[in-house]
């Protein structure tokens, strides 16, 4: 009874959403529908001039040879208590080209959708003037006052947001029209590492020559690396990535007072973690190793590292970052502005993406959401390699100052500008359970318990929030 009241109200569809897109795109114009995350300057903007407004949109993009022909818009708003929906056409240059109504649900107003007030908005753009009546711009439809100034309010958003988001800023416009990105996964440095990039898929592969390049300098598996051969002749000239890969590891390794240390290597070899076979050494064995464990021990003049004898170094929990970090600075000089470098433990985004985190105490769920942009994600969990003896487990990060597998965390995710440093850093966080001063990381403890660093929190979504 009430349904059947309320339907013989009012609540009119004019036009399916095909119908409406044909309206704004009537010349066989290719349509391609896309969801938009704002410039962070653009939605601003936009909440200024038009109120609340949502940060990521939905938009049909009509294009043809290539080349955008014009953007829609399909937008509900309120007219007095009950919405409409309309659809805004605007072409490339932003000028509004259509507008129509697909539906007006008011039982009053629905005169909106006449001619004469619609064919008003005709070469309006982001500059005009949108007010309804009273010496504003567009002549209102009597009695239908409130629907007209709703359509004026979508009308008035389109333009300024196609303004703001594309025509002003052609690098978003030629985004829209591009592919979906290429993607590609090879086995690097003991892992899988994927890139998804918006770019020609030869640029991907020079990416991966460029981690297989760091690869070869300082794997400590490879016999033929650099870093093997340093460790063999104790005293070299060293290239660019091993002198990087020293360079970093002095810088970080004092930033986290020694807690990530490469010099572990000795370390971990006697716990099994460098060949697989696991075994819990004697304190005195622990005690002898940890005297070649110390970063001040490396020695570097201009391009000249030295060891002495008896120290070694262990890549492990800054090479994929500086893996990835060579990937990321071949995209870029060829110009791709958004990419995902995916290398398990440590990733990067170019541009903005969304990254989950996995929970350390369960698989398979999440514990929460990060939004990268231009940056890298490293995480370190006792759970990507342990072995149990005893009833106890022992992980593969080791604490440089006891010797032993560090404990006083179950997981550390740092965001950080370059992914050497979210490597190494996730690694040191891992070790002594706290965050440097000023780092965007979070660590989940033991107990359970996650601490998010204030840095991090506006970019990170804790799972069910
Ligand atoms: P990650 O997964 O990045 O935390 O790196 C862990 C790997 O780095 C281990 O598998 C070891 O090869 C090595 N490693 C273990 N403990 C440390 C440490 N305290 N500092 C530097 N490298 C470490
Ligand atoms: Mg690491």
């Amino acid at each position: 009874m009430m349904l059947a009241a309320l339907l013989a109200l009012g609540g009119e569809t004019y036009l399916s959403k095909e119908e409406a897109l044909r309206l704004v795109f009537p010349n066989g114009e290719a349509v391609v529908e896309r969801w938009v995350d704002l410039d962070a300057d653009v939605h601003r903007a936009l909440e200024e001039r038009c109120g609340v407004s949502p940060a990521r949109v939905q938009l049909y993009v009509g294009h043809r040879d290539g080349r955008i022909a014009g953007y829609a818009m399909i937008l509900r708003e309120i007219t007095k208590t009950l919405p409409a929906t309309f659809i805004v056409g605007v072409d490339a240059a932003g000028v509004v080209t259509e507008v129509a109504v697909l539906s007006h649900e008011e039982h009053i107003g629905g005169e909106c959708r006449k001619e004469r007030f619609l064919r008003q908005f005709d070469g309006t753009s982001a500059g005009s003037n949108f007010k309804v009546g009273g010496g504003g711009g567009l002549l209102p439809m009597s009695g239908a006052t409130m629907s007209c100034n709703a359509v004026a309010r979508a009308v008035r958003r389109t333009a300024a947001l196609v303004k703001l988001q594309f025509v002003d800023r052609p690098a978003n416009a030629a985004a829209l029209l591009r592919q979906e990105p290429a993607r590609r996964k090879k086995f690097l440095m003991g892992s899988f590492c994927e890139i998804a990039a918006e770019a020609d898929p030869a640029v991907i592969e020079k990416a991966f020559d460029a981690v297989k390049r760091v690869e070869k300098a300082i794997s400590n598996y490879d016999e033929a690396s650099e870093l093997s051969r340093l460790h063999r002749e104790r005293s070299l000239e060293a290239g660019p990535d091993l002198l990087a890969f020293v360079a970093d590891s002095l810088r970080l390794s004092k930033e986290t007072a020694g807690a990530f240390d490469p010099t572990v290597a000795p370390l971990v070899r006697l716990w099994g973690f460098k060949d697989g076979k696991h075994r819990v050494p004697a304190d005195a064995e622990v005690e002898a190793a940890r005297k070649a464990v110390g970063m001040s021990r490396v020695a570097v003049d201009g391009r000249r590292v030295a060891l002495p004898e008896g120290v070694e170094l262990d890549p492990g929990a800054i090479g994929k970052g500086q893996g990835v970090d060579a990937a990321v600075a071949v995209l870029r000089a060829a110009g791709v502005t958004r990419a995902f470098v995916d290398f398990g433990s440590t990733v990067f985004a170019l541009g903005r993406w969304p990254v989950e985190l996995r929970d350390p105490f369960a698989e398979g769920k999440s514990l929460g959401v990060v939004i990268l942009e231009n940056e890298a994600l490293s995480t370190s969990g006792g759970y990507e390699k342990f072995f149990e003896k005893d009833g106890r487990t022992y992980g593969h990060i080791l604490d440089p100052r006891t010797g032993r597998p560090a404990d006083r965390a179950a997981g550390a995710s740092v965001v950080a500008a370059t992914a050497a440093e979210s490597d190494a850093l996730s690694t040191a966080v891992y070790v002594t359970g706290r965050i440097p001063e000023g780092r965007s990381a979070l660590v989940v403890r033991p107990d359970r318990s996650v601490e998010v660093a204030e840095p991090l929190r506006a970019k990170f979504r804790r799972a069910g929030e």
